[in-house]
């Protein structure tokens, strides 16, 4: 089972693809996580990608989509996965497309969260991030129960570098002009799914697994 999460940046993505993951028993694999994990420990990867992200365009294909490949060929994702984040321009789409063909598998499903732009940048500009499990929090929307600290974890709670106003609008532009096409190849593909991502955290929730199940993909 291969499932992509697809969506501008704070429509949600990360928070849905951890609980459906979680609830179909697949590996969820976000990629700007493995892009953080790689610039935490200083690795060549993590050194090439650091500039681009903080200024909130794409990582260079050579550089995600290899890393991402390599993460799905991992024994443990045998199973199948949830892809956040990735892929994100048309060349990533192909790619894996491509290297699913070669194991005679394909990208079963792909739900696409829609939110309006004006929500969007007021999601962004409160989000709080679990240093330690990733888990995003939002100072009205969905605070933690003490501050400062991840209610699933423990762990400290941090803003991203690339949540400024100014990242945060490069991002919105760099999702419209190269992610926004992956909607149309998808939905060609007949394996879009939208689902409505304005509303609480839960209800959201309940609207893509109603439509995974609609699909027989989840009880
Ligand atoms: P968001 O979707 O909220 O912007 P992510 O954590 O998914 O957050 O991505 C953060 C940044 O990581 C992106 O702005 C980009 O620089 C980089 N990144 C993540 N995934 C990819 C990808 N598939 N291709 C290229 N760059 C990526
Ligand atoms: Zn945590």
């Amino acid at each position: 089972m291969y499932i992509i999460f697809l969506g501008a940046p704070g429509a949600g993505k990360g928070t849905q693809a951890a609980y459906v993951a979680q609830k179909l028993n697949l590996v969820h694999i976000a990629s700007g996580d493995l892009l953080r994990q790689a610039i935490e420990q200083g690795t060549e990867l993590g050194m090439q990608a650091r500039s681009y992200m903080e200024k909130g365009v794409l990582v260079p294909d050579p550089i995600s989509i290899p890393m991402v490949l390599e993460r799905i060929s991992a024994p443990e994702c045998e199973p199948g996965v949830i892809f956040d984040g990735f892929p994100r321009n048309l060349q990533q789409a192909e790619a894996l497309d491509k290297a699913l063909a070669q194991q005679a598998k394909a990208i079963d499903k792909v739900v696409y969260i829609k939110v309006c732009e004006e929500e969007l940048i007021k999601r962004l500009s409160g989000r709080w991030i679990c240093r330690n499990c990733q888990m995003p929090y939002h100072t009205i929307n969905s605070p933690p129960k003490v501050w400062g600290k991840c209610d699933k974890c423990g762990g400290e709670l941090y803003q991203r570098p690339d949540d400024t106003a100014e990242a945060v609008k490069k991002r919105l532009e760099v999702y419209f002009a190269q992610t926004a096409p992956l909607i149309d190849y998808y939905s060609q593909a007949g394996k879009l799914l939208e689902i409505d991502g304005e509303g609480g955290v839960d209800e959201v929730g309940k609207r893509i697994v109603a439509a995974l199940h609609g699909e027989r993909i989840c009880s």
